[in-house]
Order: structure tokens, then C-alpha cells, then sequence
């Protein structure tokens, strides 16, 4: 049997018949298809407008900027996550205070985001980021109150989280990176998130203003829109306002996300389907903690998290048995970079217990019945 990863994409005829005629026609970047992915995107996730990027890194990194993140802004991340979603605060010279978990929930403990604010003079922090960890979508509306109260920004990485919803306290269904509370909310589509451009990422907003910053810090902070400009030479004409970068997508990766698009919801309802059956084989076995559940909840399922006590024994026997189990993540307060500014183990007690425990089973959509009922056997087994 060919080893089980615990993520992979899925690309069919269709994705790459969008991508060849793409690739036939006169744009490779700066064309047609982006605009279309990022209308598309937009109306995915109920956003008023979306700005396509190279990758998340970058959407995090042009989200924070945009949001006025410069040297010596404070902002309170989730330790929970991948590098990049502090990282994008370092990049524009603020400092990252990390913020305990949720034991159920794997989101940033609002309780505790609150003793952090309520224990430092009103306007140290200026916003937080927050992750939907392994696609469990945060009550944004919820957050919204408590960053209003101190003056916060939000950014949202919704990496993990397409397609996810909770209901709002109005019993209305909100999809994740609609916006409707967070300043910006960041996607990616690398192979192992639900749609794969390769490298890939969307940044949405529903503030026009923070539009206007995306787009420019996208393209090296160039504009050639004539309303913009200071004075105007002539057709050829542009200027360089602000200092941006190079962080656009290209337009037969845009044609590959197009066409990924149009399965998302299929592959969301897969996961489900995955999900279930895990949760199914594994109920009532007290040496297994499965993901939280609510019913007011959309779950996008990006990973399928337990918890066990003998994580490491766990991981190697399923790995000698071929299925590449993996841990998300290694708390980012405890990387060596981040210890170096002033973290230490002990810090954060929850995520700490968490990362000794965690172990994410292979799920996405192309996962067969057979390979899953293999990997619960497995897991039963050598548990
Ligand atoms: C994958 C991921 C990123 C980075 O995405 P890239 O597109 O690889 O830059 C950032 N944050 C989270 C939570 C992720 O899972």
C-alpha cells in the first residue's frame, strides 16, 4: 500500500484543461483570471471584496501593513499555528504577545485574551490574530465585542477554513471571511489546504480603504490610477506611493484556483463525511480525544486532531505502518526565534499540554473508505 499522507490535493482533467488554456492564452500574470478567482473567491465566503496574493505568507504580511502595523505595535496572536501568522507582525517590526488556547476548542481562550488587556494600560495592543485551528471557525461576532471595547483590529487566518460558519448570536449563519467582523481574513491554497493553486493565497476585507492598501503593497505600492496620482505625464505614466512588494499570483494559478473552486463544497462535504466516521469509530474510547463538536458550527475539517497520552509512541507505530500522521503545531512561543524575544516553556500551560498529545490523522477528500478504515485500525491497534 502507498504510505498515507495526512493532507493532500486533489487535481482532476478539468483543473488542468483550466490551467493549459490559460497557459495558450496572452496573460500568464496580470490578467483576466484574477480578477475572476478573486470575484469568485469573494462570493464564496460572502465577502465584499478579495485580493489574490502568492501565497498566505504574504496576504498576512500585506493584512498587517495595510492595518498599520509598524515598529513597536503589540499585537496578541494564538501560539497555535504556523509560523507565518505571527511571523507577519515581525516582518513590519511589532512585537507578538502570544495568548493562551481554549482546551476544547483549539482557538485563542477569549477569557484569557481578556486578562491580557484588562492587565496592561488601555492602547498597548492595537489587534490580534487569530487562527480557525484545524478549520474550527472562531464566533467572530463574539471577538468583534471584545476588540471594540480596547480598540482592536482583527486579522483572521482562515487558512484552515473555507467554507466553515458559526451562527451569530441573531441565530444567522456566518461564513467564515465574510468580514462582516474581521478587519481582513487571510486563505491559503497551498497542496495541503482545501483548494490548491501550488503556491498560492486571498486576503478579504470589507473595508474599502484596506482595499486600496492590499492591492498597493501587492504590486511594489505602484498605482496607475489616474484619480490617485499627483500629476500625470502621460499614458505611460505611474507612481510609487508607498514601499510595497511583489506578491501577485499568476493568472493560470488563478485558472487552477477557479476550477478548484467549483469542488470546494464537495470537498468540505467529504470532510464531513471523514470526520464523522472517525468520530464514530472512536466514541467512547477513553484513550482517544476527538475534535469538538457544536451543532451551531460548520467545521471545515483542514485536519482531524485527537489527543492521546503516548503521542510519540502513537506517531512512530503508524508511520512504520505507513500513514504519515502529523503534529500541528509546535507551539510558535516555544520556537527558538521566539524564545530568543522573551518567551519560555511553562508560559502557556494549555497549548503546552495540548502540543504533548496532539496527533492529526490523515483527511482530505481523495481519502478512501478502505485507507480510513485501515488508519483506525491502525490507530485502535497501537493506541
Ligand atoms: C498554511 C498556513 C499558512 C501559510 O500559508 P502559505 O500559503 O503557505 O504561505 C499560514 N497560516 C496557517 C494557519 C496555515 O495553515
Amino acid at each position: 500500500m502507498k504510505p498515507i499522507p495526512y493532507g493532500r490535493q486533489h487535481i482532476t482533467d478539468e483543473d488542468i484543461a483550466a490551467v493549459v488554456e490559460t497557459l495558450k492564452s496572452d496573460f500568464l500574470t496580470q490578467g483576466p483570471k484574477i480578477d475572476e478567482f478573486e470575484r469568485k473567491f469573494a462570493d464564496y465566503v460572502g465577502a465584499p471584496y478579495a485580493v489574490a496574493v502568492n501565497n498566505a505568507t504574504s496576504g498576512l504580511h500585506i493584512a498587517a501593513k495595510a492595518l498599520g502595523v509598524g515598529p513597536g505595535t503589540k499585537v496578541i496572536v494564538t501560539p497555535l499555528t504556523f509560523a507565518a501568522s505571527a511571523n507577519c507582525i515581525r516582518y513590519c517590526g511589532g512585537d507578538v504577545t502570544f495568548c493562551d488556547i481554549d482546551p476544547d476548542t483549539y482557538l485563542m481562550d477569549a477569557a484569557k485574551l481578556e486578562q491580557i488587556l484588562d492587565s496592561h494600560p488601555a492602547g498597548t495592543f492595537s489587534g490580534i490574530v487569530i487562527v480557525d485551528f484545524a478549520g474550527y471557525p472562531h464566533n467572530l461576532e463574539q471577538y468583534r465585542e471584545i476588540a471594540d471595547r480596547h480598540g482592536l483590529w482583527i486579522i483572521e487566518d482562515a487558512c484552515h477554513a473555507p467554507g466553515a460558519w458559526y451562527t451569530d448570536s441573531k441565530g444567522e449563519r456566518q461564513l467564515t471571511g465574510n468580514c462582516r467582523f474581521a478587519d481582513c481574513t487571510i486563505f491559503s491554497f497551498h497542496p495541503v489546504k482545501h483548494i490548491a493553486t501550488g503556491e498560492g493565497g486571498m486576503v478579504t476585507t470589507a473595508n474599502p480603504e484596506l482595499l486600496e492598501r492590499l492591492r498597493l503593497y501587492r504590486t511594489h505600492g505602484i498605482t496607475k490610477d489616474g484619480a490617485k496620482l499627483e500629476k500625470n505625464d502621460g499614458g505611460w505614466y505611474y507612481e510609487m506611493q508607498d514601499l510595497g512588494f511583489n506578491y501577485r499570483i499568476t493568472d493560470f494559478q488563478a485558472a487552477l484556483g477557479i476550477s478548484q473552486l467549483s469542488r470546494a463544497e464537495a470537498g468540505l462535504v467529504r470532510r464531513q463525511e471523514i470526520a464523522r466516521r472517525y468520530d464514530e469509530a472512536f466514541k467512547g474510547n477513553d484513550k482517544i480525544k476527538t475534535p469538538y463538536r457544536c451543532d451551531d458550527v460548520r467545521h471545515a475539517f483542514h485536519l482531524y486532531v485527537i489527543q492521546v497520552l503516548d503521542r510519540k509512541a502513537l506517531y512512530d507505530a503508524l508511520r512504520a505502518n505507513g500513514i504519515m500522521a502529523q503534529v500541528h503545531y509546535v507551539p510558535l512561543h516555544l520556537m527558538p526565534y521566539y524564545r530568543a524575544l522573551g518567551n519560555a516553556p511553562g508560559q502557556l500551560p494549555v497549548v503546552e499540554n495540548y502540543y504533548e498529545h496532539c496527533l492529526s490523522l490523515p483527511m482530505y477528500p481523495t481519502l478512501t473508505d478502505e485507507e480510513q478504515e485501515y488508519v483506525i485500525k491502525q490507530v485502535l491497534q497501537h493506541v
